[in-house]
């Protein structure tokens, strides 16, 4: 963690305090590099008949009275003298010392150790993989110094409990693989901002988009297991689909389908969160791994939640914004929209983000809620051809109409995805800030759900109807009910990921992105915006 330290103390605050972790092509590539030494071999401390020289390979040790413990990729001993030996995946740099700081800094941590065991042990070597070229450390006064003035800074920061903040502009992000969750340009221009200094945009330092696709069964009676890196989908004898474990963000069943114990392992195992629908798309619950280890941000959840006035200022943010977007997406697609009704819905959202009771907030989003899908119709062109897409409000558990069974899929569709992010980020789905705690509802996902509505759900069965992706031939009706038939609901779960595939300009960063990116990186603002980073929650206002 000190080679974290020297490089970034950011980043060893979110890996060794808040417990994150992400891999990048660097962290792949290395743990590749060392796939001979992470096994381990031989006993440093074994005692030998005469003084040959032997070789230990990933040792784990540790120096009690220096407060170090460090697994030792390769340790070259004869005799009493002892040669540690660190592993990069990199070619030698080219730099004064031949090896940057925070590898001099993590391999003097392992001379101490290795001195505290008994060794004489006065230099080390950096073994760079990418050039095979072998570089000396020699453990003198200064590096021994450095090296342990660095580690009181690392404990008391651990003990202060504050997070450093990020570099700034700095090429170390580039490499780093918790960008996407630290965001460090991203929280310097919004501080920035907040503080009226002029800031350049920010560099987009993650993916526009994910390598990783969601995975959705919906074939009753269908049997999902794991074979190889290989994830197979079965009926019977019958295999349905295969899919490649690492390319499968999520895995979504609806209805009646049965996952092996060892594929359910092999998805905790990889982080991949499995997700439950009832067959005509209800989400009902999810599968994960154990949950996030940082503690830290749910303490300030549950501080923010438990204060009325700081909950209010979130759920008037979330209010407001999404008037605002549903404003945008009527004066976008709707046919005939008056100067009067987007004047109405401008007013509204301007009263949500001023309002001072979450009892009149309600009344706010009531309003302009009833407003919206008034005009909704005039957004449905397929009724000229189709005229069965007839909307005169919304209504739901159970739909009663083609277009509300379609907007209720795609809100459980935008449920399940906020859950889970909210949950990989660390948050409580559970506690929300405007959808106050009830048993099995995920506020939290709800909450950050209403700027996205308009944008991403309610686009979706817009563009699906008026495209004619989905016909009126796709519904079936039983008991006042309707629901979409399974052919036609695996077209509407491909325009939805489109949809959330789609890259756009972040109206805050300025740079594209999808989506999908979008959910996480608003999440984790919310996060910095609970943990006292920012100032503000930054809303996703499109234009
Ligand atoms: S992204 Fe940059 S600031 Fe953030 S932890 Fe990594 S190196 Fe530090």
């Amino acid at each position: 963690m000190l080679n974290e330290y020297a490089y970034c103390p950011r980043l060893a605050y979110l890996e060794w305090v808040q417990n994150e972790f992400a891999d990048n092509y660097f962290t792949e590539d290395g743990r590749f590099a060392h796939r001979r030494v992470d096994v381990e071999q031989g006993d440093v401390n074994q005692t030998t008949d005469d003084d040959a020289p032997r070789v230990v390979r990933s040792s784990m040790l540790s120096a009690p009275q220096a407060g170090f413990i460090a697994r030792i990729d390769l340790i070259e001993v004869t005799g009493e003298v002892a040669v540690p030996v660190d592993y990069k995946r990199s070619s030698k740099p080219n730099t004064p010392n031949g090896a940057y700081d925070p590898e001099r800094v993590q391999l003097c941590v392992q001379g101490i150790i290795l001195r505290e065991n008994g060794f004489t042990c006065d230099h080390g070597i950096i073994y760079f993989a990418g050039s095979k070229d072998r570089v000396e450390v020699t453990f003198d006064d200064a590096l021994i110094t450095q090296t342990q003035s660095l580690a009181t800074q690392l404990r008391k920061m651990g003990e202060q409990g504050h997070i450093p903040p990020p570099l700034n502009d700095s090429p170390k992000c580039e490499g780093c693989s918790l960008v996407s969750i630290c965001l460090p340009d991203e929280l310097v221009l919004l501080s920035k901002q907040q503080q009226q200094q002029d800031s350049n945009e920010p560099r987009r330092l993650m993916p526009a988009r994910d390598d990783a696709l969601p995975v959705y069964v919906q074939e009753q009676g269908a049997y999902v297991t794991k074979s190889g890196d290989l994830l197979i989908i079965k009926k019977g004898s019958q295999k349905l689909a295969e899919c490649k474990l690492f390319e499968t963000s999520q895995l979504s069943l609806l209805g009646n389908i049965q996952v092996s114990t060892q594929a359910l392992h092999e998805l905790v195992s990889r982080n991949i969160p499995v997700g439950y629908f009832s067959s005509g798309g209800w989400f009902y619950g999810m599968t994960i791994g154990l949950p996030h280890k940082n503690i830290e941000l749910r303490i300030h959840q549950h501080r923010v939640a438990a204060n009325q006035k700081q909950s209010l200022l979130l759920a008037c943010r979330f209010v407001s914004t999404k008037i605002r977007n549903c404003r945008t997406m009527l004066r976008r697609n709707a046919d005939n929209i008056t100067e009067l009704i987007l004047n109405q819905l401008k007013e509204l959202s301007q009263q949500a983000y001023e309002c001072e009771s979450a009892e009149s907030l309600l009344g706010i989003e009531g309003t302009a809620a009833r407003l919206y899908f008034e005009i909704f119709p005039n957004m449905i062109k397929r009724n000229e051809i189709d005229g069965d897409f007839t909307f005169t409000g919304r209504n739901r558990r159970p739909p009663r109409d083609p277009v509300n069974a379609l907007l209720s899929l795609a809100y459980s569709l935008l449920t399940k995805d906020l859950t889970i992010i909210i949950t990989m980020a660390g948050l409580d789905p559970y506690l929300g800030f405007y959808h106050r705690p009830r048993y099995g509802r995920p506020s939290l996902a709800l909450d950050l759900m209403e700027e996205f509505r308009p944008i991403i759900a309610d686009s979706t069965v817009i563009a699906a109807i008026n495209t004619g992706v989905i016909t009126s031939e796709d519904f079936t009706y039983a008991g006042g009910a309707v629901a979409l038939n399974k052919g036609a609901r695996k077209s509407f779960m491909q325009a939805y990921e489109r949809r959330m595939d789609q890259l756009i300009r972040h109206p805050v960063f300025g740079y594209q992105i999808s989506y999908r990116r979008i959910l996480d990186v608003q999440t984790r603002l919310l996060g910095r915006y609970l943990s006292g980073e920012i100032n503000a929650y930054p809303e996703f206002i499109t234009r």
